[in-house]
């Protein structure tokens, strides 16, 4: 006996994901959703923008960074100004 198991179609590896809006509420206005991500992968550079009150920040990116890591930066480096204004 001993049927093979049929074969079946490779399984995609990555899923089609709707690429979703990289939005994130700003530390500084506190808008809701209303700084936007660009990952510029070929220069390493990750910015964000407040579209409400303009506040904008970059930093370093790798090729494992998602939005939300620099958008955790962004909020690192708040804190850490606030703490120097004391
Ligand atoms: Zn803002």
């Amino acid at each position: 006996m001993g049927r093979r198991r049929s074969r079946r179609k490779p399984a995609p590896k990555t899923k089609l994901v709707e690429p979703l809006p990289q939005n994130f509420p700003c530390p500084f206005c506190n808008h809701e959703k209303s700084c936007e991500v660009k990952m510029d992968r070929a220069r390493s550079v990750g910015a964000i923008k407040c579209n409400v009150c303009m506040e904008e920040f970059q930093t370093t990116i790798n090729y494992l960074s998602e939005a939300v890591d620099v958008y955790s930066d962004w909020v690192d480096a708040c804190e850490k100004e606030n703490a120097c204004f004391g």
